[in-house]
């Protein structure tokens, strides 16, 4: 039996996936997303709930943040769900000398780049968090940060998109992509083909696997995080709230010469509604291998209750694992393939997927469409620019097999 021809297939059912899937679908689009598994099976599934514009780099990442950050405000209706998001702001919390001098210069250069972001000192700061432990120096706040629960938020974009007319396939897999000359002209799964002149590469952490099996070179590589998770408990936490080891983490492995602390831990801390605590978390090269490790989930413990002495009290019932789509240089890559014609890219998201996913939504509509109705972003996210690093394969690299 042949399959009715789509419009547009998405590969990757995580937030990213099912958020374009969802804009596409408003305008008229036939959309079918396939996931080799389940809506929130990858990264979407495992991960912290921060919409941080405070861990941003200045620049073209804080831009796309802080706009991405202000569609949230609207996202609860627009999607008629609940996804808990609450604009309660956020907290870096400074243990050292040497990290009150780093984030004196990182706010400075946050409140050039618009943010509302001002230094507490440790007593102003457990003022407004008193769940930090005495000997923290001070914190850096903000109110334009905010969270969101992102297995709602997954699930509502899920459900958005069907009301919208968009098909979901689980179990099927991305195997391979049928050409006529340089054009796509459907997509096979495992579980058969589906005719369609539009791809969209949103597999996350995979997608440079499946960029390669449809012949797309894919500057993307999984960078694992582990979180450990609680049993529902009475509030600890106001907000999100990081500490400034989890900013360096970050941001310092891509430094050339900085070092960054041992397997990437940094708290970032985080309660849902029904009280479960989320408390991260590492950042480690560690290829597909989602096993947790128990040194790392031992040091996370050991860091978080060094910084939150109440969570030595705080049962836990789980840890999740899961791998963060890395680029590099903190940006995604979305852009149409200039190797096969119908192939779009809209991955490479990181630890900020969460944050980004309304603005990713629109960015790749809009390159559908030809409209721009955000920011002029898109040039900058190209698969070829210079600054993808650890990959393996350079922008400069990527551009001289495309010309
Ligand atoms: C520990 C941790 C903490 C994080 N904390 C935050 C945070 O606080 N704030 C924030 O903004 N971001 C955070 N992130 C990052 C965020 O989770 C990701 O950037 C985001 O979830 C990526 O979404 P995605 O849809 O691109 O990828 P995914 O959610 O991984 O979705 C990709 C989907 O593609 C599917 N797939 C893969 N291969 C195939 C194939 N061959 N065929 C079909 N389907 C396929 C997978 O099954 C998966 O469902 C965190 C990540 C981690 C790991």
């Amino acid at each position: 039996m042949s399959d009715p021809a789509a419009d547009v297939v998405v590969i990757g059912a995580g937030v990213i996936g099912s958020c374009i899937a969802w804009r596409l679908s408003q305008i008229g689009m036939k959309v079918i997303v396939i996931d080799s598994g389940a809506p929130g099976a990858g990264a979407s599934g495992s991960c912290d709930k921060a919409i941080f514009l405070q861990s941003k780099r200045p620049g073209l990442p804080m831009r796309m943040a802080v706009e991405s950050r202000a569609m949230y405000s609207t996202l609860t209706d627009e999607l008629d769900a609940d996804i808990e998001f609450s604009p309660g702001g956020g907290m870096v919390a400074i243990e050292t000398d040497t990290q009150l001098t780093f984030m004196k210069s990182f706010v400075e250069e946050q409140r050039q780049a618009g943010i509302t972001v001002e230094l507490l000192d440790g007593d102003q700061a457990r003022a407004h968090q008193p769940c930090l432990s005495e000997h923290i120096l001070g914190a850096s706040y903000s109110p334009d940060d905010a969270e969101v629960n992102p297995l709602s938020l997954n699930a509502a974009l899920v459900d958005a998109a069907v009301r919208a007319g968009a098909e979901i396939r689980r179990q099927h897999e991305f195997l391979d992509v049928v050409r006529r000359g340089s054009q796509a002209e459907a997509v096979v799964t495992s579980k058969g083909r589906i005719p369609t002149k539009l791809v969209i590469n949103a597999a996350g952490p995979f997608a440079g696997v499946v960029g390669s099996r449809a012949g797309v070179g894919t500057p993307i590589m999984p960078r694992r995080g582990s979180i450990l998770v609680s049993e529902a408990h009475p509030q600890i936490v106001n907000g999100n709230l990081l500490c400034a080891q989890y900013v360096a983490a970050k941001h310092l492995a891509d430094v050339p010469g900085a070092e960054a602390p041992p397997y990437g831990i940094g708290l970032s801390l985080g309660q849902t509604a029904s009280g479960t605590l989320l408390i991260g978390g590492s950042r480690e090269f560690a290829g597909f291998d989602k096993h947790p490790d128990r040194e790392v989930l031992a040091a996370i413990a050991a860091h978080s209750s060094r910084i939150v002495p109440s969570l030595r009290g705080v049962r836990i019932v789980r840890a999740m694992t899961g791998l963060r789509p890395y680029t590099g240089d903190g940006l995604p890559i979305i852009e149409r393939s200039p190797d096969l014609g119908g192939w779009i890219t809209a991955a490479g998201h990181e630890g900020d997927g969460i944050a980004l996913t309304p603005i990713t939504g629109i960015l790749v509509r809009d390159l559908i469409t030809g409209e721009s109705t955000t920011g002029d972003y898109l040039p900058a996210l190209t698969g070829l620019r210079e600054t993808l690093a650890h990959t393996g394969r350079t922008g400069a690299a990527r551009r001289k097999q495309a010309s």
